[in-house]
């Protein structure tokens, strides 16, 4: 299903299809440089705070772009980790954008170091076993604008919170594309989103500090790999043999480890950035001695970092959490066979952060009052 809103948003137009618009309207080029710094480096959130446009050129931009496309309307925060901002968009639809701190000595909440994870559809399609956001099915794409205004969203909540040296810095240090829908179904929007963040005179967003995570779509992996703009890349693995990657993970019998490994080694060596491997420990299912030795094998075929992330229990399903023990002991393998491996015991657990819970829960029960969110 496309969405097709009364205006577009803004925040979707790259410095040189709105130099185009507004050549097209009449409007002189220049004042795409003056738009985007408004947008981007002053970050105002009305047209009357953009004084140096003539009244005409604000009505104009009124009358054309849409500067409020994502709208936020439920926080969840835990404890000093993540927050969790529930968004809704012009057809009603709910996504869900994270920001994730990473706790620093001496330095307070606000003050640590920020990532935020964005979504880039409506739903899922790809049916993880492990995921809520594919647990409604797919709604629709986000487009470029609503992918770009989740940070704008974040940084009008941040900015005034955080010290920064240039108040023209975003207020937060690393994007992952890794919330609701699988980013490289939604390739074009993705890459224009992306680039407007990375443009300087946009957000400024190094392409090392951004990563695209992806269950395993083989074509667009090989296509990104062809991008000039150099992404991280993280790939959600979670088995490390066709039969126990098939029951998590649906995508496997599409594009099969034979045909991903290649692709994800061919990305590797176009942009030599090391890669992350996603893996969701489950009891019994993909926590054996067998699945760590053959992982260590793949993570040191790709030098590859792995993340180990603890199964979080999912309604339905009657997998497991492994025991510390097991967890440690899976580490243990990876490292003594020469892989960097980390485990993330999940943040954010308690306010829904694993992916779609938060929407799913509010499409269900309805947004809570202030004092119901409060007390959940
Ligand atoms: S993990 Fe990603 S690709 Fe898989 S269902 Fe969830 S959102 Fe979709």
């Amino acid at each position: 299903m496309k969405f097709i809103p009364e205006k577009r948003p803004i925040q979707g137009e790259t410095i040189a299809s709105l130099t185009a618009a507004l050549a097209e309207s009449g409007h002189p080029a220049f004042r795409a440089r003056q738009i985007y710094e408004w947008l981007y480096k002053k970050r105002v959130r009305s047209w009357d705070e953009m004084t140096n446009l003539s009244r005409a050129l604000r009505t104009w931009l009124d009358e054309t772009y849409d500067l409020h496309p994502t709208q936020p309307i439920l926080n969840k925060t835990s404890g000093d980790v993540t927050d969790k901002i529930l968004l809704s968009l012009r057809d009603g639809s709910l996504i869900e954008t994270v920001i994730i701190r990473a706790p620093q000595s001496g330095v307070g909440r606000d003050q640590s170091r920020k990532t935020i994870c964005v979504s880039t559809q409506v739903g899922c399609a790809y049916g993880c076993k492990f995921c809520a956001s594919g647990l409604a099915g797919w709604k629709r794409d986000l487009s470029a604008g609503e992918i770009v205004d989740q940070l704008l969203e974040v940084c009008a909540r941040e900015d005034s919170r955080t010290d920064r040296a240039d108040p023209s810095l975003a207020s937060f240090d690393n994007i992952v594309v890794m919330g609701m829908g699988e980013p490289l179904a939604n390739y074009d929007n993705l890459l224009q989103a992306l680039t407007i963040a990375n443009d300087p005179l946009g957000l400024g967003f190094g392409a090392r500090r951004i990563t695209v995570s992806t269950s395993g779509l083989v074509p667009q992996i090989l296509r990104l790999a062809e991008e000039p703009m150099g992404f991280r890349l993280a790939l959600s693995l979670h088995g490390a043999t066709n039969e126990v990657r098939e029951q998590i993970m649906p995508i496997n019998r599409r594009y099969p480890l034979e045909e991903l490994i290649p692709a994800v080694r061919t990305f590797s060596r176009h942009h030599g950035r090391m890669l992350t491997l996603e893996f969701i420990l489950i009891e019994e299912v993909n926590d054996t001695l067998d699945q760590a030795e053959r992982l260590a094998a793949i993570a040191r075929d790709l030098h590859a970092h792995v993340n180990l992330i603890p199964y979080n229990t999912v309604e339905g399903l009657d997998w497991r959490r492994p025991s510390l023990r097991r967890q440690d002991r899976f580490l243990e393998i990876l490292k003594s066979g020469s892989v960097s491996a980390t485990i993330r015991r999940e943040k954010g657990h308690d306010i829904d952060a694993a992916c779609g819970q938060l929407r799913l829960k509010v499409e269900k029960d309805g947004v809570p009052t202030p004092a119901e969110a409060k007390k959940t």
